[in-house]
């Protein structure tokens, strides 16, 4: 069988642990009225957003929108199914360089990393873990899920965070997937 390539999806990212379950940004970390469906990724604004593999976008849109939550920025993501069937989600980006039915490689460029959180607009009345993101130094990351095929539209989704009771089923926790790039 052919070595499947892969790529760190932030090369200028500050680190490449993957936060501990339970902790903040990481893998279905319980935000209260939510869960959260992906790991962040901590790195500059701006700074590139790879490929992991050899892919097709699937779909590019709307992550978040403050005509949705006020203390929101604009932000996309990008869904690539990879040519071995599993899906990521590269999502938190400011501005995005692929569109649907492209097909990418493993390290390809397909966006720069954005700034979800407007902190002028972050109150005493919005969630706690959002307040307490807000004392961090740096607001800017990779925000990336990973299915196991492509995921349904659900009313339950909204900006990474799920606020059904049951998990989806082709929803995966990527802290192995991540941790096994070399
Ligand atoms: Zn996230």
């Amino acid at each position: 069988m052919a070595v499947t390539l892969k790529h760190w999806p932030a090369p200028d990212s500050f680190s490449k642990n993957i936060p501990a379950t339970g902790s903040a940004g990481s893998f279905w970390e319980d935000r209260g009225d939510r869960r959260h469906c992906g790991i962040d990724i901590y790195a500059p604004a701006g700074s590139a957003a790879l490929a992991i593999e050899d892919g097709e976008v699937r779909d590019v849109g709307t992550f978040t929108t403050p005509e949705k939550v006020p203390y929101w920025n604009d932000t996309k993501y990008v869904l690539i199914e990879n040519k071995t069937g599993l899906v990521c989600r590269y999502a938190e980006l400011g501005q995005v360089a692929v569109e649907i039915g492209d097909q990418v490689k493993a390290g390809q460029l397909i966006g720069h990393i954005g700034i979800v959180l407007d902190m002028t607009k972050i109150t005493s009345d919005s969630p706690l873990y959002i307040q307490k993101l807000t004392k961090k130094q740096n607001l800017s990351m990779l925000h990336f899920e990973l299915y196991s095929s492509l995921p349904d539209d659900s009313s339950d989704y909204l900006g990474g965070n799920w606020f059904g009771d049951l998990r989806p089923e082709n929803l995966l926790n990527p802290g192995d997937y991540l941790s096994s790039i070399g």
